[in-house]
């Protein structure tokens, strides 16, 4: 098997951060799947739940939680072949590639996927993203589902980097893409929309997420925004780990 390696995220017990979940949000809501936690991102969120994966002691990134960390004790390496090891153990019928974001590595998900279906047989795939990437044209057919995330304005990015548009362009153009907003005001409607339309992407696919770390948090913005979503058409998803497990990793 490759010797090929990604990094991955750590769990709370220094192993890689590979675990059986309920999906939590978004168009698999529910599903029972396997979860794969990549390390690093190209964006910096002011309230990530998954930090630990990009701001790292040194870097200049800001955090509403204004904690750094190491990256010797947040990320490890791994081989293709062992992380499909460790997969297999879990006996997935699907999984989830997840980050961070993924799409840094993407270069290497094809055989990681590869390896991954070697040892489990034909799972369905979905890699979670933040859009900012576009996929390379051999791992499109590999994945069952992109949940694509675009980052917002209140998310303080950068929109030049965040909502790329020739990435944004190549995930609307997919019929395997459900896009996912995180949505902290009802001012952030108006945002959505505008890309909703320059990027063509039908409502009917798009779900809106209450912003959130705590359950208290998301079901404080639940009511209207399931409101918002009546009015145009769009999705609403809850954070069920949330709710079930709290802002926790491995879950
Ligand atoms: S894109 Fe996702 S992983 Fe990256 S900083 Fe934002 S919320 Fe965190």
């Amino acid at each position: 098997m490759s010797q090929e390696t990604l990094w991955l995220a750590v769990d709370d017990h220094g192993n890689p951060e590979i675990f059986s979940s309920i999906q939590g949000e978004g168009a698999s809501l529910g599903a029972p799947r396997t979860f794969i936690r990549l390390s690093g991102c190209n964006l910096h969120c002011k309230w990530c739940d998954t930090a630990y994966t990009w701001n790292f002691e040194g870097t200049p990134f800001s955090h509403e939680d204004n904690v750094k960390f190491v990256p010797e004790a947040e990320r490890l390496s791994r081989s293709f072949a062992d992380i499909a090891s460790e997969v297999a153990k879990l006996e997935p019928s699907g999984i989830v590639i997840t980050g961070g974001e993924p799409m840094l590595q993407k270069g290497k998900l094809e055989g990681l996927i590869t390896a991954i279906k070697n040892d489990c047989g034909p799972v369905w795939v979905e890699i979670e993203t933040n859009g900012s990437i576009a996929p390379p044209a051999r791992l499109v057919p590999l994945v069952n589902q992109f949940n694509v995330s675009p980052k917002l304005a209140h998310s303080g990015n950068d929109a030049a980097i965040a909502l790329n548009e020739a990435s944004l362009s190549a995930y609307a153009a997919l019929p395997q893409s459900w896009f996912k907003f995180v949505i902290g005001s009802p001012e952030d409607l108006e945002e959505v929309l505008a890309l909703t339309r320059k990027f063509r992407i039908p409502h009917e696919r798009v779900y809106l997420m209450p912003l959130g770390r705590s359950s208290g948090e998301v079901r404080m913005r639940s009511k209207w925004l399931t409101e918002e979503c009546l009015r145009h058409g769009m999705n609403f998803t809850d954070r069920l780990h949330i709710h079930l497990y709290g802002d926790t990793r491995g879950t």
